[in-house]
């Protein structure tokens, strides 16, 4: 068994209430008993960080014995919700008060309600937050992706969650197959990454080397929107791996069809991880050029390269010594080019992951997508979150 402990990234259901404009995954559900079982869970590896997710990871009634699992392996979790099961993240957070909870909330409240489609969202995620620091929960934030639409807001919601005294973890649009998307592009990217470089002098003005961590990763973002080349090597599936609901273990969720190291299902996690199948999608991460930066494959390579973002703290908070705004999007060559002109937006489209004549993949088993002939993926998660609301809410 491999001692070396791993970054892992578990997807429990592929079930989604949510409506959000930069995803369709609401559309390609799983079917609730092919969902990753208890027995599965046991398999894995120990890691040093765990995230859950989904879907809506707390769509699954069974999150708290999942959980308690994968408390047994793992030093750290933090489940992404978009904090619409405000009752069950309570009673989970009873049970586990050092858990990590990031509500996804996309700006203010009429922005965040158009984007995420989700009735009263802003409110009810909100309002979830506060009840759990009111209990004493310590690793509790916000979680926004950024993109045209809601840039505007970026700066005022890091405000709010400082005010509260809770974490703020960006993104920004991807495609793939995760996502059931490809046509995701930033339109206005000066305007954007105005926005991100405000933000970026907000944490870099801060006593927290956690928030200076955090602008090196929104400057990554910056160069992301514009189609560059990664800050740091992309090393996923060497230490740090994803699951998805069906058991089957991938490097990460940007690829544009699923890439299967292996299946948990019906492996042991040793044999999966060192099969020639699993080198096969490593030799392919080797030469990805999807250039993603989300904060699941940025965090363990700022963590492996620390003296990168290191050196980049260090000028930066030297330079606030002397500077108001120690930060400029324009440090970067492609962001002077683009204002200069001699970029044009059709080229930086071009490096972008929005391929508006892909076949969108959704990662789906034979039995999910067969559940969509007869319904909508909308409608079934709807039965059958109201069947759990007349059972037992
Ligand atoms: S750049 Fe890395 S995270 Fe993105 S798709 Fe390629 S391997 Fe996955």
């Amino acid at each position: 068994m491999s001692q070396k402990k791993l970054n892992g990234t578990v997807i429990v259901t592929y079930r989604c209430n949510a409506r959000c404009a930069m995803c369709n995954r609401y559309k390609a559900p799983s079917r609730p008993e092919e969902e990753l079982s208890i027995e599965t869970i046991r398999k894995l590896p120990k890691m040093y960080f765990t995230n859950i997710t989904g879907g809506e990871p707390f769509i699954r009634r069974d999150l708290k014995e999942i959980v308690r699992e994968l408390y047994k392996k793992s030093d750290r979790i933090v489940i992404s919700t978009n904090g619409f099961f405000t009752d069950r993240i309570v009673e989970l957070c009873k049970e586990f008060p050092q858990i990590g909870i990031r509500i996804s909330i996309e700006g203010l409240e009429q922005t965040n309600n158009e984007i995420r489609g989700l009735a009263d969202g802003y409110n009810r995620g909100y309002s979830t937050l506060k009840k759990l620091r009111e209990m004493g929960m310590k690793d509790v934030g916000f979680g926004m992706t950024v993109q045209d639409r809601n840039a505007e807001d970026l700066l005022p919601l890091y405000r709010i969650a400082e005010e509260m005294d809770m974490e703020f973890a960006t993104a920004s649009l991807h495609n793939s197959f995760y996502f059931v998307e490809s046509k995701n592009r930033i339109h206005d990217r000066p305007m954007v990454a105005q926005n991100f470089e405000d933000l970026i002098n907000a944490l870099l003005k801060s006593n927290s080397p956690k928030k200076w961590m955090r602008a090196y990763f929104n400057h990554g973002l910056i160069q992301y929107i514009y189609g560059q080349k990664r800050l740091l090597p992309c090393d996923m599936s060497f230490d740090t791996f994803f699951i998805d609901p069906y058991g089957d273990v991938m490097p990460c969720n940007g690829t544009k069809d699923k890439e299967v190291m292996g299946n948990l299902n019906e492996q042991s996690w040793d044999e999966l991880w060192n099969s020639p199948q699993a080198e096969r999608v490593r030799q392919n991460v080797r030469c990805c050029q999807r250039n993603c930066w989300m904060i699941g494959s940025a965090a363990p390579a700022m963590r492996k390269y620390i003296w990168v973002p290191g050196m980049w703290v260090l000028w930066h908070k030297a330079k606030a010594l002397v500077m108001a705004r120690p930060y400029s999007m324009y440090e970067s060559k492609v962001v002077r080019d683009y204002r200069d002109g001699k970029v044009s937006k059709e080229a930086l489209d071009k490096c972008s992951t929005c391929d508006m004549n892909a076949e969108v993949r959704d990662g789906l088993s034979q039995a999910s997508k067969a559940q969509l002939a007869e319904k909508t993926g909308e409608e079934i998660v709807d039965a059958d979150i109201a069947g759990q609301m007349g059972e037992n809410p």
